[in-house]
């Protein structure tokens, strides 16, 4: 099949110095998480508190207090999830996808931070735990990928001309609403349990979710927050097919491939030894005012 891209697939050597990392992953460095801190947070005990099952094709939204964590489960076996992520006391500081992936890297593991937005910049959560452990497959794929966003029904009218009201955009749309927030305040997320990449034309790539049963991705609550999971309609991504080609979206299979999320909250139990050392995050004292000088 004819490829339609705007890149070369083929390189071209310039004679040019191998680029570094742009945004400085060395020891010591302010962006990264101290490992033993959290370590210790990961390995310690605790008390489960809430779990919310998200049922195939739907989002639920919930409460996550600061110092606690909450782990996103695939108890049924593989299926992407679509996360957003606010302060609870202000939707407008939210997940930055763009950031984070700057930051840290396009897909994220143990020990990188989910970053908010201007003009916050801080830390909304540290990743702990990560039972797919930074897989990287021979195609270049990569788990819980910051480069896509949520499916989105405008998107598949565009191609396919067809009406779904159970994309990921629209089932995250459903579970904030409760809490007061909009259309407006969904965000670029991050795809949990999905493998992605980018292909020798820099396109963009799915894989089919690896996840088993027992797979989960942990993460440590920094601020109070409001989260929200959707159980992406794609499912595992096997049959992943929103088409220009097909018809009806649900004669497709992709129906049968999708399964139940789970979120677990659990509090420490013992928070004040094990955070000794833990400081809420703080913005960072940007002092000027961007130029703008009063009159
Ligand atoms: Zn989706």
């Amino acid at each position: 099949m004819e490829v339609i891209s705007s890149q070369r697939p083929e390189r071209t050597t310039y004679g040019l110095n191998k680029p570094t990392a742009a945004y400085f992953p060395q020891p010591g460095s302010k962006l990264y998480a101290d490992k033993k801190l959290y370590e210790k947070i990961a390995s310690s005990e605790k008390k489960l508190i809430q779990t919310h099952w998200i049922m195939p094709r739907s989002a639920i939204a919930a409460e996550v207090p600061a110092k606690s964590v909450f782990r996103i489960r695939t108890p049924k076996g593989p299926q992407v999830g679509d996360l957003n992520i606010w302060n609870r006391h202000n939707s407008r500081e939210k997940f930055w996808a763009a950031r984070t992936r700057q930051l840290h890297s396009a897909h994220v593991s143990k020990f990188d931070r989910l970053w908010s937005n201007l003009p916050y910049l801080r830390p909304m959560v540290t990743i702990i735990g990560d039972t797919l452990n930074a897989r990287h497959d021979e195609w270049g794929g990569r788990v819980h990928d910051t480069l896509g966003t949520r499916c989105d029904p405008y998107v598949e009218k565009l191609i396919s001309g067809e009406d779904n009201d159970f994309h990921c955009h629209s089932n995250l749309i459903r579970a904030v609403m409760p809490y007061g927030l909009t259309e407006f305040d969904i965000h670029d997320v991050l795809n949990v349990f999905q493998v992605t990449g980018l292909d020798e034309y820099d396109q963009y790539f799915m894989e089919t979710c690896p996840s088993d049963k027992g797979d989960y991705f942990e993460c440590f609550a920094e601020q109070d927050l409001l989260v929200a999971l959707s159980a992406c309609p794609g499912g595992d991504l096997s049959q992943w097919d929103w088409g220009e080609q097909k018809d009806d979206v649900d004669s497709k299979g992709m129906v049968q491939c999708c399964r139940p999320l789970v979120i677990e909250i659990y509090q420490l139990n013992d928070p004040e030894t094990i955070l000794k050392d833990w400081d809420p995050p703080k913005t960072p004292n940007y002092g000027g005012n961007h130029g703008l000088r009063q009159p």
